[in-house]
Parts: structure tokens; C-alpha cells; sequence
């Protein structure tokens, strides 16, 4: 595809901050491919290669799982109370509270990359992924032309595409909200943990398969080649995609999740899972390979530069959150080869 080639082309010239391969491993005896023994050594690399980042992170997710579930407990009876009151149903609580949730913690990621961006001090920038300038420090009329393009179609798919799918959702399951959203349903740490596992794990199954499909010949050029105009990625691109990609990637994995889960999902879990992957997605997309990402202590998860590689070679590194899908189907070859033979990927070119 000739989109590939111009995005690999462009390529050589970035240099991946991923952590060199260790002298004292013999790479050579390490297969790219699946099997346990490469496996393994890379998610130690990825946990070795974050440093005294791994304390900030832990920290992020410790406070994450211990205060979570205490603020829900807290304060999702008040938001019951307030809008029983004024006579909401259950479905007008639901759409209205999953709306205003995730424009909440959109705007608030989407600023938290801003002022990252804006700074540019060298303290985020030894984490860029990129070694080319950010787009902005290229091209200025150019990029203002992207962000344009952007802010319309993130527009178009926050406020007319997610709230059309919502209401759609909702009139197909006859207005019945699935998921249990009482007060005494709330889940104590132990099933928030849990609903927050099967939420991320589920979502992540369905969105590999349904990501793998989108790059599809007959697909691509139609749907998702508008999210790759972005080869290297920034927070806020997270969301630039065509209105059809947005119903079958964001939306439906995560919905469809809650859906089988149904009464032992409650909406709370739901809602702070939503705030989690908003993050994580523009974590993903950021440009950044934060060592402090919390991310990127689950088992096997994906991570900035693993996102920014796929933006680039197109046809691999299909996940999202997770790497074993990529894994098990070997997706993710080409990354692991390079990252595990920590060679700069300019060099490697020549
Ligand atoms: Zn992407
Ligand atoms: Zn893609």
C-alpha cells in the first residue's frame, strides 16, 4: 500500500526511546515471534526500563483503586437523590451522566497534553518517542490547518455521533438501563477491581479484532485511514477519527462490554473505567513514553511507543491497552524485533 510505504519511509528517521537491549542477553537466541522465553524477558525490560518512574506510577494507581470506590460510595447516592427529585428516569440519569463524564475527563486529558505540549521542557521531552520536531515546530501553518480539521471532527463525534449512539443503545435495549445503578449496588474495592479487569480486558479483546478489520483494504482507505493522517500521534488525535470508527472503536467495544456484564456492572465502575481509558487513550497517542505512565503496570500493556509505531507502520501493533493479542497472533514482530534488539531505528534503515 503505497500509505505504508510513504509512513515507513518517513520513519527512518525516528529513533524510538525504548531502553537498549541488555548486553549481558544474547539476543540472537531470542525469537520475535510468541514463545514464553521473549515474552517474558520484554515485559521485564518494560518494567526494568521505567526506573524510579515505577514509584509515581504505582502511586497514581494505588490512589486510583483506594479512592475510587470511597467517592462513588460517596457520591453517586447525591447525584441519585438530586435527580430522583426532579423526576429523571433511569435512562435520563444514565445518557446525561455518561455524557457530561466523558466531556469532563476528555477536556481535562486533552488539556493535561496541552500545557505538556505547550511547556516543552526537557523534562518531558527526553520522554518524546520522535526524535523529528512535534508537528506544530515543523510546519505552524500546517499544523493549524490539522487541528482545525481535528477539532471539527472531535467536535462532530463528541456531541452528534457518541449521543445519537447512546440514545440509539438505549431505545435497541427499550429505554432499560443494563447495568445496576442503585446506591446499595455500589461495589466495594474488591468487585471494583474486578469490574475494572473485565472492563479493560473485554474492551480490549473486542477492539483488536474490530482495529484488525479497519485496516482492511477494502476499509482502510474509506474509514481509518483518517486516524492514521496522524503518523506521529499527539493526546487530542486520539479521538480524530471518521464518524463509522468512532461508533465501532470507541463506542461499541466498551458498551458492549457493559452489556454482557449487565446487573454485575455498576454504572459507577463503568463511569470511573470510562475516565481510566479516556487517559490511557490519550496516553497512547500522546507522543510520550512517560516512565510514570500508570498505564503501563498492568501485565503486558501497550504503551506510547507501541501505539506510535503502529501509527506509523500501520499493519501491526493492533492493541490498545494490551499486547497479547498482538502477541499470540503475531502482530507485533516487527516492534518486538526492534525493540528487543534496541537499535535505533535511523541506523537500522541504512
Ligand atoms: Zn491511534
Ligand atoms: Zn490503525
Amino acid at each position: 500500500m503505497r500509505q505504508d510505504f510513504i509512513q515507513q519511509e518517513r520513519y527512518k528517521l525516528i529513533l524510538f526511546v525504548m531502553p537498549k537491549a541488555s548486553p549481558q542477553m544474547d539476543n540472537t537466541k531470542l525469537s520475535t515471534t510468541a514463545d514464553l522465553k521473549t515474552v517474558f524477558y520484554r515485559e521485564s525490560k518494560r518494567y526494568t526500563s521505567k526506573g524510579t518512574g515505577l514509584i509515581p506510577a504505582l502511586l497514581i494507581v494505588a490512589t486510583y483503586f483506594y479512592f475510587a470506590p470511597i467517592l462513588c460510595k460517596r457520591y453517586w447516592p447525591v447525584v441519585l437523590s438530586y435527580t430522583i427529585e426532579r423526576g429523571w428516569s433511569a435512562c435520563q440519569l444514565t445518557v446525561v451522566v455518561t455524557l457530561l463524564w466523558h466531556y469532563l475527563w476528555h477536556f481535562v486529558a486533552t488539556m493535561y497534553y496541552y500545557a505538556i505540549y505547550h511547556l516543552e521542557h526537557p523534562f518531558f521531552e527526553r520522554d518524546k518517542i520522535s526524535k523529528e520536531p512535534w508537528p506544530w515546530q515543523e510546519n505552524r501553518e500546517e499544523w493549524m490547518k490539522t487541528l482545525k480539521k481535528s477539532f471539527i471532527w472531535v467536535g462532530v463525534n463528541s456531541f452528534i455521533v457518541l449521543p445519537i449512539s447512546i440514545v440509539v443503545a438505549s431505545a435497541v435495549n427499550n429505554f432499560e438501563i443494563p447495568y445496576a445503578i442503585d446506591a446499595e449496588s455500589i461495589p466495594d474495592r474488591g468487585g471494583f477491581v474486578v469490574g475494572i479487569i473485565l472492563e479493560v480486558m473485554g474492551e480490549d479483546l473486542i477492539l483488536h479484532f474490530v482495529h484488525k478489520w479497519m485496516h482492511h483494504p477494502l476499509v482502510y482507505p474509506y474509514v481509518h485511514k483518517m486516524h492514521h493522517e496522524y503518523i506521529q500521534s499527539v493526546g487530542f488525535a486520539a479521538h480524530y477519527s471518521h464518524p463509522i470508527e468512532y461508533v465501532l472503536i470507541s463506542v461499541i467495544p466498551s458498551g458492549l462490554v457493559s452489556l454482557l456484564l449487565g446487573r454485575h456492572l455498576h454504572i459507577t465502575t463503568m463511569l470511573m473505567h470510562n475516565l481510566a481509558r479516556e487517559f490511557e487513550t490519550q496516553d497512547g497517542h500522546c507522543g510520550y513514553e512517560f516512565s510514570w505512565s500508570p498505564f503501563r503496570l498492568m501485565p503486558f500493556s501497550a504503551g506510547g511507543a507501541y501505539h506510535e509505531f503502529h501509527h506509523a507502520f500501520v499493519n501491526c501493533n493492533y492493541s490498545s491497552f494490551l499486547t497479547f493479542w498482538d502477541t499470540l497472533l503475531g502482530h507485533n514482530d516487527e516492534f518486538n524485533r526492534r525493540y528487543l534488539g534496541g537499535k535505533e531505528i535511523e541506523k537500522k534503515e541504512e
